[in-house]
């Protein structure tokens, strides 16, 4: 049976990467019928502000699978990354990153058998993308976590670490700060534990999973996070088994599954058959295991660490660490060997003996969701006003009381986050970026959509106002965090 698989050569180095993932594939006698699309640097220069034209999107919602080479992102302003557009235009919310020694391949880590998978939520959070400058010197960006992407991450990682045999699971956040977004990542990592009580399941603060896995990383089997947190530790994580060039990655949704290096598109090495394609080999093995071809995919690892073991054609990466660039092999020379090493075996395996083959779960039918219980009351109990002004705390407090008019007392006035009115012992240096916190005037009372409406009319003929935020307590829990020193 053949397959038909969307393939993007991409930026940079990206053409020959893929070009020897397709090339190492096709010898190991898989049938892909590749369907040759494009996206990045030239679509945006075409002036296609999303970097994927129509006709790519539309081969992979028909193919459902795509092998991708790095796609160029423009830095800082304009257009958004090509490579997030992908992951959300098909919903590919489980990135899926291996760190696992590989033979052959010099690391600070040698024979500790460092092997854990990195499951980065791959949609929400601060990768969203929501950002607004709200003054000429302050912007914000929002970090979006919910309670169905959090399911579905954390879910799909211990049905991972079950198909695999992998007996621990940690959930890595930074609950301790973010006690709303992180915390609710935490506690949805608790309550899916429960239901796989054959692995082991631990929190750890984000940070201390950074410390350990410098120090020991042997300790991790399946780590699963938020999406910029997992973007980090997982650049981490390729660093302490050989580097980007050999950080492979899936991204897996419900129906379409998008297999890409870790790394990115290496301008300086474009054109000039010297990079490593292994991260994109090892990549497209498993995209085999996700297409069922489960012996080319063994096939095709094996090779891979034969070539790397015997050393007899390294390429310019590798050859650096060992101070012997002259005998560095080309990408092309490089891919030779691994098709010459087609159906050979290590001699030692690498990595935990598992029950199965590495092979990601993918939910054929979306996994039941659980939503928080509807019947639990919502009440809104204040609101925030965010502001523009230069005035000092002092100031804007005695104003905003003013205008706090009968509806509302003036409870707190902060900035990024700092509690600045009442006054208290803090020194801040404060910015042009202010919020007010109203509550209702009578205790207990209620906050209407029309008193917050004349609270704004009348916020607006003092300060121009950016933003509000209805303070919502939902039953027994408070749906807002306070200032610090409130
Ligand atoms: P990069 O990954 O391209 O390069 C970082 C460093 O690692 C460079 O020194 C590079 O030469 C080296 N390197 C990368 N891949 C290698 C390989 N296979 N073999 C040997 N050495 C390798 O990161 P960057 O320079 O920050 O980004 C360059 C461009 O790639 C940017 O436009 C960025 O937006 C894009 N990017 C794309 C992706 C993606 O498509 N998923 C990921 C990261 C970066």
């Amino acid at each position: 049976m053949s397959h038909r698989v969307t393939l993007i050569p991409g930026d940079g180095v990206g053409p020959e990467i893929t070009e020897s993932a397709r090339r190492i594939i096709d010898a190991a006698g898989v049938a892909i019928d590749w369907e040759v699309a494009e996206a990045g640097a030239e679509v945006f220069k075409r002036g296609d502000t999303t970097g994927v034209p129509r006709e790519t999107a539309d081969s992979i919602a028909r193919t459902k699978v795509a092998l991708k080479g790095p796609l160029e992102t423009p830095v800082g302003f304009g257009e958004k990354s090509a490579n997030v557009t992908l992951r959300k235009l098909f919903e590919t919310y489980a990135n899926i990153r291996p760190a696992r020694q590989l033979p052959g391949v010099p690391t600070r880590y040698d024979g500790e058998g460092v092997d854990f998978i990195v499951v980065r939520e791959n949609i929400e959070d601060l990768y969203a993308g929501v950002e607004y400058l709200e003054t000429r010197d302050v912007a914000v960006a929002l970090k979006i976590i919910s309670r169905k992407g959090s399911e579905k991450i954390i879910r799909y990682a211990f049905e991972l670490a079950r198909r695999e045999g992998r007996t621990k699971v940690t959930v890595a956040t930074k609950a301790n700060i973010l006690k709303l977004t992180e915390g609710m990542f935490k506690r949805i990592g608790e309550e899916i534990a429960a239901e796989y009580p054959e692995i082991t399941h631990q929190h750890l603060i984000i940070d201390n999973v950074a410390h350990q896995m410098a120090k020991d990383p042997a300790q991790f089997d399946v780590i699963v996070t938020t999406n910029l947190a997992g973007d980090i530790v997982s650049d981490l994580a390729s660093g302490l088994v050989g580097g980007l060039g050999f950080a492979a990655s899936g991204n897996y949704g419900d129906d379409v599954a998008i297999f890409e290096a870790v790394h990115g598109s290496a301008p300086k090495y474009a054109g000039k058959n010297v990079i490593n394609p292994t991260a994109l080999i090892l990549s497209s093995v498993m995209m085999l295991r996700h297409l069922g071809e489960h012996a080319a995919a063994q096939r095709v690892e094996d090779a891979v660490f034969v070539t790397l073991a015997e050393g007899q054609a390294v390429t310019l990466d590798v050859a650096r660490q060992q101070g012997d660039v002259e005998e560095a092999t080309s990408t092309t020379g490089f891919t030779d060997a691994i098709i010459g090493n087609l159906g050979r075996s290590p001699s030692e395996r690498y990595g935990r003996e598992r029950q199965v083959p590495a092979d990601p779960p993918t939910p054929r039918a979306r996994w039941s969701y659980a939503p928080a219980d509807r019947a639990v009351p919502t009440e809104v109990v204040g609101v925030d006003v965010y502001l523009e002004t230069s005035d000092a705390p002092a100031v804007i407090g005695q104003h905003l009381e003013a205008i706090a008019g009968a509806d509302f007392r003036l409870a707190a006035v902060t900035t990024r986050g700092t509690l600045a009115w009442p006054a208290t012992s803090a020194r801040i240096d404060s910015v042009d970026w202010w919020s007010a916190r109203f509550v209702p005037a009578a205790e207990g009372g209620a906050v209407t959509d029309a008193a917050i409406l004349a609270l704004l009319g009348r916020v607006s003929e003092r300060y121009r106002w950016m933003d509000v935020q209805k303070l919502t307590r939902f039953g027994d829990e408070e749906g807002f965090t306070r200032a610090q020193g409130q």
